[in-house]
């Protein structure tokens, strides 16, 4: 290359190179004058010279209330019983179970169903669960005693509702729609009337009537109002394949929806086809 040609490219490099500088340094410095926000465009403008802003002792614009000891609710492992939830109410059917004599045809045992890992909870407004109320009640109940609630019979589905109790009453048992839970309370197993004096307390003096009829199941008169029917089991009453065990037992069907005040009845579709199978 002739020799006037490399002092000409060894000229223009420099110059393209301190421009890259320059563009680098306009670069980063750009980011240091944006645009500034109206909000600390005040403040600037109040403390100008740029001074540190010091506070004397006590002096604050707003009232600020002393500390005061919040006490700490207790942590899930500290509490007596877990909160009730609608797992606790999923089908207890289990398909190792045996199959029991058919009183209508002995030929044909009936059998459990698959179990709540192959099907699950009826689907209430597109949720699947049980009757919230059913779920409040009892959590109700762990709260005012302190002790465990055990649910005994959440959701059935209709094979295991027949498992469980073959008869022909139980046929429409609303424990196939979501609507109706057994269960004793731990450690008051004897002294279920207490549980029942809970559950009316849950309605806060709302009027309960004695169900007097002698449709039912119980010997003690169910206690009812617009929402919910309680019965009582006593020991020797309403054994079934979810209730073998030796204590008496409460049931609270929902009669009436309190989010939507519907009826709640049993329905053969809801019962058979409400819920989701795998
Ligand atoms: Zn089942």
């Amino acid at each position: 290359m002739p020799c006037h040609l490399i002092r000409d490219y060894t000229h223009w490099r420099a110059k393209i190179d301190r421009f890259a500088i320059l563009a680098i340094l306009f670069f980063f410095a750009s980011g240091c004058f944006g645009p500034e926000s109206a909000e600390n465009e005040k403040i600037r403008r109040r403390n100008c010279k740029g001074e540190p802003i010091y506070r004397a002792h006590g002096e604050y614009s707003a009232a600020i209330s002393p500390p005061a000891h919040t006490p700490r609710g207790p942590y899930p492992w500290e509490r007596s019983a877990p909160r009730i939830t609608r797992d606790f109410f999923r089908c207890k059917g289990d398909p190792s179970h045996p199959p029991i004599p058919n009183p209508a045809d002995p030929a044909t045992p009936i059998s459990d169903c698959e179990g709540s890992t192959r099907h699950g909870l009826p689907i209430l407004r597109g949720k699947e669960t049980v009757y919230p109320i059913l779920i409040d009640l009892l959590n109700f109940v762990q709260e005012q005693t302190g002790k465990k609630v055990i649910v005994t019979c959440g959701h059935r589905c209709p094979k295991h509702n027949t498992y469980s109790d073959p008869s022909k009453e139980n046929l429409v048992s609303k424990h196939q729609i979501g609507a109706e839970v057994d269960f004793y309370v731990q450690g008051l197993e004897e002294k279920p009337l207490e549980v029942v004096q809970i559950l009316l307390d849950y309605y806060k003096g709302a009027l309960f009537q004695r169900y007097e009829k002698k449709d039912v199941r119980v010997s003690t008169p169910p206690w009812m109002n617009q929402e919910i029917f309680i019965q009582l089991f006593q020991a020797h009453e309403g054994r079934d394949g979810d209730n073998s065990h030796p204590y008496p037992y409460i049931s609270i069907q929902v009669r009436s929806d309190p989010d939507t005040k519907e009826r709640v009845v049993y329905e053969w579709k809801k019962a058979h086809l409400g819920y989701p199978r795998g």
